[in-house]
């Protein structure tokens, strides 16, 4: 059962963050949204434990799925940071700011950037292309991402200067035209660069929260160095170029790991 620690864990920090918005907001919503989640999440991982080969995929398109369909096409809550923005603004602390809060800004002190690996809806198409592994070394092309961070604070601090009408509606529309766009880029610099996360590493405006709050993650991935050959194998693998045989949080892309544990699947000594 020891094996088992991780998934239950994080079934129980879930199921905790369920029952206390449920019981603060008076939502039972809250319950069912964040159980579902935890399930989802949990179950990914319990499945990698048991070697299936999908595992983080399944969780991915459960929790990607769920929050793209049903949250923000169906429910019309604007789930991208354009939304976070919005519920700042209004002072109203639900949807996207409780997703942000929960799984982009303090989840990540516990996870890391376990959001990125197993619930990202882009990332989740992203995925499916065919350069799981970056064929070239990345590019020095981060501070981008604090341009496409910038535009959206703009974006959604002109339209409340402006007393645009109507917020919700253009917030629903907002989150439709955005995702394809960032589906639209994500494409495209998945096969410019030939790495299918370039879009992660790059562009995305989330990672100016993520990036800096993952490097205290509780969850890491450490290098049992008594057991390591120095084989490499585990750096050829991972999808987000890390430098995880260095034990420091100051190792080369730290803030980059997305938890996918595709280095542990691939060491021949379990020394990660
Ligand atoms: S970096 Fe951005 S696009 Fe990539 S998985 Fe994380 S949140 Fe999603
Ligand atoms: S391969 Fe390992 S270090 Fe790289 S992102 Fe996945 S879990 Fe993190
Ligand atoms: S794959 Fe394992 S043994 Fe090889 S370098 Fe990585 S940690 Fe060390």
């Amino acid at each position: 059962m020891k094996k088992y620690f991780l998934p239950f864990m994080l079934l129980a920090v879930f199921e905790a963050v369920a029952v206390a918005l449920w019981l603060i907001e008076g939502k039972f919503f809250y319950f069912l949204n964040f159980s579902y989640i935890g399930i989802s999440v949990s179950l990914g991982i319990f499945l990698f434990i048991r070697k299936y080969r999908y595992a983080r995929r399944v969780a991915q398109l459960l929790v990607g799925l769920y929050m793209l369909v049903y949250l923000g096409f169906l429910s019309g809550e604007n789930m991208q940071i354009e939304g976070f923005w919005y519920y700042l603004f209004t002072g109203v602390f639900e949807a996207a700011t409780i997703h942000y809060a929960v799984a982009k800004i303090f989840g990540p002190l516990l996870f890391g950037r376990g959001f990125c690996g197993y619930a990202c809806w882009t990332a989740m198409v992203l995925d499916f292309l065919p350069y799981k592994l970056p064929k070239k070394p990345g590019k020095k092309l981060g501070w981008l991402r604090y341009v496409t961070f910038a535009l959206s604070f703009f974006f959604v601090s002109f339209l409340f200067l402006a007393h645009v009408g109507n917020l919700e509606r253009v917030m629903f529309w907002a989150f439709v035209i955005g995702n394809l766009l960032y589906y639209a880029l994500g494409i495209l610099l998945a096969f410019v660069f030939q790495d299918n996360r370039a879009f992660c590493k790059y562009l995305c405006p989330v990672t100016v929260f993520l990036k800096p709050m993952s490097y205290f993650s509780l969850l890491r991935i450490t290098c049992n160095k008594d057991r390591c050959i120095s084989c490499g194998k585990c750096i050829k693998s991972c999808p987000m170029e890390v430098d995880m045989t260095d034990n420091s949080r100051n190792r080369k892309n730290a803030t980059e790991c997305i938890l996918c544990f595709e280095c542990v699947k691939s060491c021949p000594k379990d020394a990660l």
